[in-house]
C-alpha cells in the first residue's frame, strides 16, 4: 500500500492507494481464479468521537488494519464467475462443462421452463 496520514485540526485524514491478491472461487464452476485489485481509502476521522474502526489516537502508533481489511471485504463480490459464460459443472457427473460437455441430459433440462414439471409425481 502507499498512501499518507494527515492530522489536520479535530481529525485525521487517511488516504491509502492498496493493492491486494484475491483468490475466489467460480459460483458455478468452483474454479479459483487469481485477481489483482487496487482500491482507494479515503476516511476522514474526528479525534473527539468514537470511531467506526476503535483507532484510538491517543497511542503513539496508530494501527490502520481496520480500515483496511473492511475495505478489502467490500470489494469481494460473494458471486463470483470465471468468466460470463460460464458453464458451471453438470448436476449429474460433476463434470466441468467449460471444455468439455458431458452427455448428461439433466443439466439442459434445468434450463427448461416446464423442468419442474418433470419432477412431479404425477
Ligand atoms: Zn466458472
Ligand atoms: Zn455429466
Amino acid at each position: 500500500m502507499t498512501g499518507f496520514i494527515t492530522r489536520d485540526g479535530d481529525y485525521v485524514l487517511i488516504e491509502l492507494n492498496i493493492y491486494f491478491t484475491v483468490d475466489s472461487e467460480c459460483s458455478r464452476c468452483l474454479k479459483i481464479s487469481t485477481n489483482d485489485k487496487e482500491t482507494l481509502i479515503k476516511e476522514k476521522i474526528y479525534l473527539k468521537n468514537e470511531n467506526d474502526y476503535d483507532i484510538d489516537f491517543k497511542e503513539e502508533t496508530i494501527d490502520v488494519h481496520p480500515i483496511i481489511s473492511e475495505k478489502i471485504i467490500d470489494n469481494i463480490s460473494l458471486i463470483n464467475l470465471c468468466k460470463t459464460d460460464c458453464n458451471g459443472l453438470c448436476v449429474i457427473c460433476g463434470l466441468e462443462q467449460n471444455t468439455t460437455v458431458c452427455k448428461h441430459e439433466e443439466k439442459n433440462l434445468k434450463e427448461s421452463p416446464f423442468s419442474s414439471l418433470s419432477e412431479l409425481d404425477l
